[in-house]
C-alpha cells in the first residue's frame, strides 16, 4: 500500500512539474506555474517522507534532521526571495543553482563513500554526480560573485588551454575512477572533488559580459543534471525527471541564449568574449553628443504616430517599469501607437524585460521580440531606449573588431528619431562604447530613467 501511495505521490508531482514548466512559458501563467510545480515538490516530499520503504521494509529515519533542514533551508530561501531586489535576481538565480549542484555533488560523494559497491553502473552515476555537482556549485558561486559585482573577470591567453586540460583531466579522472576502481580507491572521490571544484571556477572566471546568461543558463541545465545523477542513485524517479526536465530545458535555453548572440556554445565558453574594451565614460575623440530636453521629447512622442521602447537593464536598476506603462497608456489616449521592442539577452537574466513589465501590468501582446521589431524600425517615428546598453549597439554589426560583433541586436538607429535615457555616457555591461550615442538621428536624456519618465508623464499631461 505504501508503495503505490509513494507512486502515486509521485506522478502527481512529476504531472505538476511538466504543467507548472509549461505554464512558465508564458507570463501570463507563469506565476501560477511556479506554484503549481513548488505544490507539486512539496507532494513529493511529503510522500516520501510518509511512505518510502528501503529493501528492508524500514520507513524513513531522521525525521528531526530532515525537518530542521526543511525549516531552515525553506525558510532561508523564504527570506532571500522576498527581500531580493529585482535587479539582483540573476545573482539569487546563480546562487541557488549553485546549492542544488552542491546538493547533488553531497549526494554523490555520500553514496559513493558509503558503499562498497565497484559496480561500473552504479560508479559512473557517483562519479558524474560528484564531478557536475561540484563544478555547477563552483562555477555557479564565481557567476554569483560576478554578477554581484564582487569579483571581476580574470583572463589569461592560456586560460583556455588550462580549462581545456582541466576538463580532460576531470572527465578522464570520472573514466579511470570506474573502469579501474581498485586503483585509486576512495581517493578518486576526493580527487575529483578537487579538481572539479577548480575547473568550475577557473571555466566561469574569464567569461565576461555578454556572455553570462548563457553561462548562467548552462550551469542551471548543469544543476539539473546533476540533480538527475542523484535520482538515478537513489532510484527516485521523481527526482530523476525533476533533474532531466531542469537539464533539459536549460540546455534548450542556452542553445536558444547562443542563438540570440548569434555565437556557438564552444566560442562561448573559450572566447572570452565581451569586457575589456574601452571602461571609461565619456564621449571617445572628437565625437559629439546631442542632448534632448523632456519637453522636447514629450512633444516628439505626443505628434508622433508609432513610438517603441527599448527596455534594458538600466530600466531593472531604475524600477522605471510602472512610469513606462504609465507613460505608454498617456501616449495611447494620445492615438499614438505604442510598442516595447524586447531584446533576448537585455538585462541580466533570460526574459528579464518581459518579467518587468508583467510586474507593471504592460498588456503582453504590446512585447515585440527582437525578430519581429527590427523590420519596423524604420516606419517607427521615436525609439525611447530606456536604460539600454549593449543590445542597442551598432557596432555589432559594423565593427568586425567589437567584442560583440555579430550580436543580433535591435536596430533603433533605423528609425525617424532615437531618445536614450541614461544617467551618463557610461558603457553597459560588456564594458563597451557605443556609437549609437553619436548617430545623428540620436539624443541623450541623462537621469536616472525613473525620474526622467516621471517627469515625461508630467509633461505630456500638459500636452
Ligand atoms: P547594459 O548593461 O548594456 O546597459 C545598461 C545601461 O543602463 C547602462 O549603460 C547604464 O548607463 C544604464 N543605467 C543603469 N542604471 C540606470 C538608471 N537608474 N537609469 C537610467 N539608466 C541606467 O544593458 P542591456 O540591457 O542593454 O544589455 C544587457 C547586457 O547584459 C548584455 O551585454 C547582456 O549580454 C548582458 N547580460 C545579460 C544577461 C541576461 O540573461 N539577460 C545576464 C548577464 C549579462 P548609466 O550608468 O550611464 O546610467
Amino acid at each position: 500500500m505504501s508503495e503505490f501511495l509513494l507512486e502515486l505521490f509521485y506522478i502527481v508531482g512529476c504531472i505538476t512539474f511538466i504543467v507548472g514548466l509549461k505554464m512558465l512559458s508564458s507570463p501570463d501563467s507563469a506565476r501560477k506555474g511556479n506554484t503549481i510545480a513548488a505544490a507539486g515538490m512539496i507532494l513529493a516530499i511529503i510522500g516520501t517522507i510518509l511512505f518510502y520503504r528501503n529493501e528492508a521494509g524500514e520507513p524513513v529515519g531522521n525525521i528531526p534532521w530532515i525537518i530542521g533542514g526543511l525549516v531552515i533551508g525553506g525558510g532561508l530561501g523564504y527570506l532571500m526571495a522576498v527581500k531580493v531586489q529585482m535587479t539582483a535576481m540573476p545573482q539569487m538565480v546563480s546562487f541557488f543553482n549553485g546549492t542544488g549542484g552542491a546538493c547533488s555533488a553531497l549526494i554523490a560523494a555520500m553514496e559513493l563513500f558509503s558503499s562498497p559497491s565497484t559496480e561500473t553502473g552504479f560508479l559512473v552515476v557517483a562519479y558524474l554526480g560528484i564531478g557536475i555537482g561540484t563544478i555547477t556549485f563552483s562555477g555557479s558561486m564565481v557567476a554569483f560573485g560576478k554578477l554581484d559585482d564582487k569579483i571581476s573577470d580574470i583572463r589569461s591567453r592560456i586560460m583556455p588551454y588550462v580549462n581545456l586540460v582541466l576538463f580532460a583531466v576531470v572527465f578522464g579522472l570520472i573514466g579511470y575512477a570506474t573502469f579501474a576502481p581498485q586503483a585509486m580507491g576512495d581517493t578518486a572521490g576526493w580527487w575529483l572533488l578537487g579538481i572539479a571544484l577548480i575547473y568550475g571556477i577557473l571555466f566561469v572566471m574569464p567569461i565576461g559580459g555578454a556572455d553570462m546568461p548563457v553561462v548562467i543558463a548552462l550551469l542551471n541545465s548543469l544543476s539539473g543534471i546533476a540533480g538527475a545523477f542523484g535520482g538515478l542513485l537513489y532510484g527516485n524517479r521523481i527526482m530523476l525527471i525533476g533533474g532531466i526536465l531542469v537539464g533539459a530545458s536549460g540546455l534548450i535555453l542556452t542553445a536558444l541564449m547562443c542563438k540570440a548572440m548569434n555565437r556557438s556554445l564552444m566560442n562561448v565558453l573559450i572566447g572570452n568574449f565581451g569586457g575589456g574594451a574601452s571602461g571609461g565614460g565619456g564621449a571617445a575623440g572628437d565625437q559629439t553628443i546631442r542632448e534632448a530636453t523632456v519637453n522636447d521629447v514629450a512633444i516628439m512622442c505626443a505628434y508622433a504616430s508609432k513610438v517603441a521602447i527599448v527596455p534594458g537593464y538600466g530600466l531593472a536598476v531604475a524600477q522605471a517599469q510602472h512610469a513606462c506603462h504609465e507613460f505608454e497608456k498617456l501616449l495611447e489616449d494620445k492615438g499614438v501607437d505604442v510598442y516595447y521592442a524586447i531584446h533576448p539577452v537585455a538585462g541580466r537574466m533570460p526574459g528579464h524585460m518581459n518579467v518587468l513589465l508583467a510586474e507593471a501590468d504592460v498588456p503582453y501582446p504590446k512585447l515585440v521580440e527582437m525578430d519581429d521589431a527590427n523590420p519596423i524600425m524604420p516606419n517607427t517615428d521615436v525609439v525611447i531606449v530606456v536604460g539600454a546598453n549593449d543590445v542597442v549597439n551598432p557596432a555589432a554589426e559594423t565593427d568586425p573588431g567589437s567584442p560583440i560583433y555579430g550580436m543580433p541586436v535591435i536596430k533603433v538607429w533605423e528609425a525617424k528619431s532615437v531618445i536614450v535615457m541614461k544617467r551618463s555616457m557610461r558603457p553597459g555591461y560588456a564594458g563597451i562604447e557605443n556609437p549609437l550615442f553619436f548617430h545623428e538621428r540620436t539624443k541623450m536624456l541623462f537621469g536616472d530613467a525613473k525620474d526622467t519618465m516621471n517627469k515625461l508623464i508630467a509633461e505630456l499631461k500638459t500636452l
